[in-house]
Order: C-alpha cells, then structure tokens, then sequence
C-alpha cells in the first residue's frame, strides 16, 4: 500500500482545487496525496511528511510523527512564525523556473525604470511632448540585495543586458562579474551606489525594517527600488517619505505589510509608486508538483530530506 501524504491548505478555493488535481498526479507512483480533513486519525498519525500551503497550524501539529513539511511557496516567514521550533523541519519551494521567472519580472520593471516609463505616462497624462536623457545601461547600478535562487538568477539576466550589476548578503559571495557584498558596512556601500535597489531577500527578524529612514538616508538621491520580496523589508512611511522629497524617485512594490493593499492605503494614489498585486514569480503548478514529488520520492527512497529551513536564521 503506498503511503499517504497529507496536503494541509487554507490558500483559497481556486488554489486548493489546483494543487489538488496536480500534487495527486505528480505523486501518484509514491504516495497517495489526501486533503488534511478527509484523514482518518491513524492516517494523521502515520503520516511523516506533508504538504502545506498557508496551513493551519494546528492541523500541522495534529500529526504527531511528521518529520518535515514541504511547503509549496518560496517565502516561508509564516511557517516559522507559526510552527514551533522542534516542529516538522520546513522544506520551501525552491523551482528553477521560479527563479527565471523573477528573473524576467526583475529585467522587465528595470528596464521600465531605466526607460522613464513611469515619467512617460505622467507627460502622455498632462499632454506634454519631453524627451529625457538616454542613458545606456552600463551607466545604471543595479543593486541586487539578497544574492540567493532568485537574487544570483535576476543578477545575471540583469548583467547579461548590459546593467551594472552590484549584489548584497548575509555571507561573503563571489560571482563572476559581480561586485559582492555583505554586512551593515556592505549594505551602506552598496545603497550608495545603487540608481536601482531589487529587493530579493526572505522576511526574517534581521531584514523586517532593513530599508528604514537611516538606511533609505544613504540611497543615492532620485534612486528607485523595486520590492519583490516581502512588505515589511521596507517601513512604508520612511519610503513615502523618502519619494515625498526626492530622496527615492519611484517605487515598484509586488510586496505589502498586509495583501491584498487595502483600499484605503496613501500607496495607491502616490504617483511615484507602481502597484502589482505579487505577481513577479508565483508558484508555478506544473514545475512545482513535479519538484515536490521529486524531493518526497527520494525521502521514501532513501530517508534522506531536502535541504531545510535554518530555524535559527530564518529562511
Ligand atoms: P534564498 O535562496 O534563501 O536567498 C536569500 C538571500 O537573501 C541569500 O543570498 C541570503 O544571504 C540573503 N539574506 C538573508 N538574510 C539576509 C540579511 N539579514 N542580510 C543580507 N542578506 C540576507 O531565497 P530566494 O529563493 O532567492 O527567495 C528570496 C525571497 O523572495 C523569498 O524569501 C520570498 O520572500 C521572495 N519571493 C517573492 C516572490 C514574489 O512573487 N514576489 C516569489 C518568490 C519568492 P546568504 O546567501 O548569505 O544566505
């Protein structure tokens, strides 16, 4: 008989309905995938890996013998928020095609930037008919802060378009073509520098708040960012402040302190800022199930998990 993992989900009906169609699919020569609540209590015990997506956690905590969790998002700040520390072992998503993904999403809102296209529909609104400077993009610093799938990816793409590509971390790098970067006296280089800051780091307690008032204070002026990580990296009234005088000139944000954007936030209507609904790398279904079976079928072969989250670190 194989074995049963359990898929645990509160991610809305539309997402649930997809994954569950595809994880059973991708699954079905290793294991038989069940929805949390069409478990008996013996299949809950039995149950040693399962697979999460904006879980419940007390449903997580009532399988006893789970060793780890694969989640099936990149950004796991909920999952250590909310389980407990000698909880399963978290397991994010980390798919190839994610990381190419965002790699797309960072060139196409850097070459908005690069290309005035903001300033653009600002002229087109008002009627008026004014070129702006060209410059090429060797002449444009991109900072990539957060050098790790989706950072090192979007940093190539970037490079190999002719930007000036400079990165930062947490640990030393070394990428070719890459100026690196790390710690509080790295990130104050590299803000210096940077005409284009792309957030690409996970929400831990160490990055909640990184681009503060002080931090923003070293940003060269008329700088721009663009958040593809998570909300609360950046304080919101710091950078309002900020595009308010100058100091940042326009702000492309896939990322909020709390999602959707509720109506009545001072981002909709500010013109320097551009408003995605966290659309730059969702999780793609297809890749992902097959990523998913992949690490859970070589668990069942061998024992051995998938690399898991550093509790201590955060991500
Ligand atoms: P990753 O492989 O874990 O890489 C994280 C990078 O951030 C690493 O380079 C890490 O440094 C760096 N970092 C972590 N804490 C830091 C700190 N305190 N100071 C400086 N650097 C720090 O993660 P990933 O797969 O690239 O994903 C990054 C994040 O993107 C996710 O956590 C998620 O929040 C977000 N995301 C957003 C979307 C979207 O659609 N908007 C989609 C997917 C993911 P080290 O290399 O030294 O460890």
């Amino acid at each position: 008989m194989k074995p049963i993992v359990p898929f645990v989900s509160e991610a809305n009906e539309d997402e649930r309905k997809a994954w569950s169609t595809a994880l059973p699919t991708a699954l079905k020569d290793i294991a038989e995938v069940k929805a949390f609540d069409t478990l008996s209590e013996q299949e809950r015990s039995r149950a040693t890996v399962a697979i999460v997506a904006n879980p419940d956690p007390a449903k997580v905590a009532a399988m006893p013998n789970l060793v780890w969790v694969q989640s099936l998002w990149a950004g796991v700040e909920r999952l250590t928020a909310e389980l407990p520390q000698d909880g399963p072992l978290i397991v994010r998503l980390t798919d190839p095609q994610m990381a190419e993904t965002m790699s797309e999403a960072v060139l196409a809102w850097s070459l908005y930037l690069h290309r005035d296209m903001p300033k653009y529909m600002t002229q087109q609104r008002q009627r008026v008919w004014l070129g702006h400077e060209l410059l090429l993009p060797a002449h444009r610093t991109i900072a990539i802060l957060g050098l790790g799938k989706l950072g090192i990816e979007s940093a190539r793409r970037l490079k190999s378009n002719g930007f000036n590509v400079i990165g930062w971390s947490r640990s030393e790098k070394s990428l070719d073509d890459i100026r690196t970067y790390c710690g509080q006296d790295g990130l104050e280089t590299v803000l210096r520098q940077a005409d284009s800051l792309v957030l690409l780091m996970p929400l831990t307690d160490e990055t909640r708040g990184l681009l503060d008032s002080t931090a923003i204070e070293h940003c060269k002026p008329g700088a721009t960012v663009i958040n593809f990580a998570r909300g609360p990296i950046i304080e919101t009234p710091a950078l309002i402040a900020a595009l308010d005088r100058g100091q940042l000139s326009h702000a492309v944000l896939d990322v909020f302190d709390s999602e959707p954007l509720p109506p009545e936030s001072p981002l909709w209507s500010n013109s320097n800022v551009t408003i995605l609904p966290h659309i730059s790398a969702p999780t793609i279904t297809s890749t992902a199930s097959q990523i998913v079976a992949d690490n859970i079928r070589h668990f069942f072969q061998t024992g051995c998990l998938p690399e898991s989250v550093d509790r201590k670190k955060g991500y």
